[in-house]
């Protein structure tokens, strides 16, 4: 996809700030030029050359540009004002030590990030990621990706992304509480109701955000909404727990509905055991559908009778309050199975929804999905499905919602829940289903209208509609605010 401009002599000096209007400057002994496009292969070796090693936040600007690069061709104004450019440089990337005492009294180290990526439409928001595998580069990438997500809800949150590569798994309640005081005692310095507003994610449910809460306001005195999924107790949103599985479901819904079909009587395939996952299933069951797995991080089960309401309540009392590993499910359940460190995709199934971790459905396990019958994705976990995994479904034209899209209902939630802290109201559950439906509705019909393909089968591109209609909201904010 080469950037097609009569000028192609034009070069712009890929590492400069963006200049002055009228002062552009280019690179020494570079002929006159009358353009300044770079095409997207310059582009990308810009942004590899600049974050060596960050693979993960290479994955995921290199699959917004190659929308973006088409949409903005013939967008002189966003050329000028390098707005991708900007929009692939996080505004600010906080790193910090984060000291603690395990139980043994031995001092333990490890490496807190807060990436706040882009505030143009309002205060950064995005989940913090407790889990071994947290880097600079996954959190830049989520950082990066909660941008676009964050606009597309068409509530005002910037993106950002926080987390530390601490394990919570094993590990004592007061281990867990020192260690969220500790990462708290360096974060609030740069968090605020109107600043950053936090929230969970892996490993990072309501136990943590309550930790870390109890610490903010103990060094702040203040009371305020600074972050969200906090319980209902102390001005939390019911529907958050619930939010980004369900809108996982209310997306698929629209994706089969735009079909004239719907989840009743389809099986499902679900990853993960964790806060999106048992409420994707919890959906899919109350909509008539079968799921059939569920995993973690060791393996995944299936359960041909199907995992049904009372099961999702007995895992999530086996994730939550036991803490205990999904193995665990076929001593219960004896009609199941335990796939030991396998992934769920070679499972036959009508649905599936990834909801575990980034890169969790590669190439050949798309491919095996879709030999199956597999009719549709929708993403409750980031970058679950790998750049040539989403080939594979884009060339089989099968329905695939990409999590910036699919997964925005958490977010969104996130959002009403700090209206209704600054209003110091609780809304109630009817209301809140009411908003998470139609914001979901609302999600997908904008990946429609900037994804559906010109031709005979009016195919939804969902990956390019939710790239460009994300990306058009914050840009359109960055090109007021000038070279800021
Ligand atoms: P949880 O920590 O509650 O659950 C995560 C689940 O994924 C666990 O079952 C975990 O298993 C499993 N998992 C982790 N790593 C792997 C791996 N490498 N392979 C297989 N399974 C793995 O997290 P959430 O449910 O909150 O988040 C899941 C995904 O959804 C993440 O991608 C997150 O960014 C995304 N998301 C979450 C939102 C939220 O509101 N919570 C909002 C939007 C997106 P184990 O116990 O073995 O680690």
């Amino acid at each position: 996809m080469v950037w097609n401009r009569a000028a192609s002599t034009a070069v712009w000096h890929h590492s400069n700030a963006y200049p002055k209007p009228g002062a552009r400057e280019f690179k020494k002994g570079a002929p006159m030029a009358v353009s300044d496009h770079v095409d997207l292969e310059k582009f990308m070796e810009g942004v590899k050359k600049r974050n060596p090693g960050q693979t993960e936040f290479i994955q995921a600007v290199q699959e917004v540009a190659q929308d973006i690069f088409d949409f903005i061709e013939d967008k002189e104004e966003y050329h000028e004002a390098q707005i991708l450019r900007r929009i692939a440089e996080p505004d600010r990337v906080v790193s910090f030590r984060v000291c603690w005492e395990d139980d043994d009294h031995n001092i333990r180290v490890q490496r807190g990030w807060r990436v706040q990526n882009n505030n143009a439409i309002g205060p950064y928001k995005g989940g913090i990621r407790f889990h071994p595998s947290v880097t600079e580069s996954v959190l830049k990438f989520l950082a990066f990706e909660q941008t676009f997500k964050n606009s597309l809800t068409g509530l005002p949150m910037g993106g950002a992304k926080g987390g530390a590569n601490f394990n919570p798994k094993g590990k004592s309640e007061s281990e867990v509480m020192r260690f969220c005081q500790s990462y708290m005692t360096e974060l609030y310095r740069h968090i605020g109701p109107s600043t950053d507003v936090p929230a969970g994610d892996m490993g990072v449910n309501g136990r943590e955000i309550g930790y870390m809460f109890g610490q903010y306001k103990r060094i702040t005195n203040r009371w305020e909404g600074v972050l969200t999924g906090k319980a209902l107790e102390y001005g939390g949103s019911v529907m958050r727990p619930e939010a980004t599985g369900y809108g996982a479901v209310y997306f698929l819904c629209n994706m089969l509905a735009d079909k004239a079909d719907a989840i009743e009587g389809k099986t499902a395939v679900i990853s993960g055991a964790g806060n999106v996952a048992t409420h994707a299933a919890e959906k899919v069951c109350q909509m008539g559908g079968k799921v059939l797995t569920l995993s973690d991080s060791d393996g995944f089960v299936h359960d041909p009778d199907g995992i049904d309401l009372d099961k999702i309540e007995w895992v999530k009392w086996l994730k939550n309050e036991k803490r205990g590993r999904i193995s665990e499910y076929v001593e219960e359940f004896t009609n199941a199975e335990y796939h030991e460190g396998q992934r769920p995709w070679n499972v036959p199934c009508d649905l599936a929804l990834p909801c575990a971790t980034q890169n969790e459905l590669n190439e050949d396990e798309a491919r095996t999905l879709v030999d199956n019958g597999c009719m549709a994705v929708s993403e409750g976990a980031n970058m679950p499905t790998t750049h040539d995994g989403v080939k594979v479904f884009h060339d089989a034209k099968i329905m695939y919602g990409p999590g910036k899209a699919a997964n925005a209902g958490g977010v969104a939630v996130s959002g009403l829940e700090m209206s209704q802290n600054s209003e110091r109201i609780s809304w109630n559950k009817e209301r809140l289903t009411d908003m998470l439906t139609s914001l979901m509705a609302d999600i997908h019909d904008k990946c429609v209208e900037y994804g559906r393909e010109n031709g005979d089968d009016g195919y939804i591109d969902y990956v390019k509609g939710a790239n460009i209609a994300g990306f058009k909201k914050v840009a359109d904010a960055m090109l007021a605010f000038g070279a800021v």
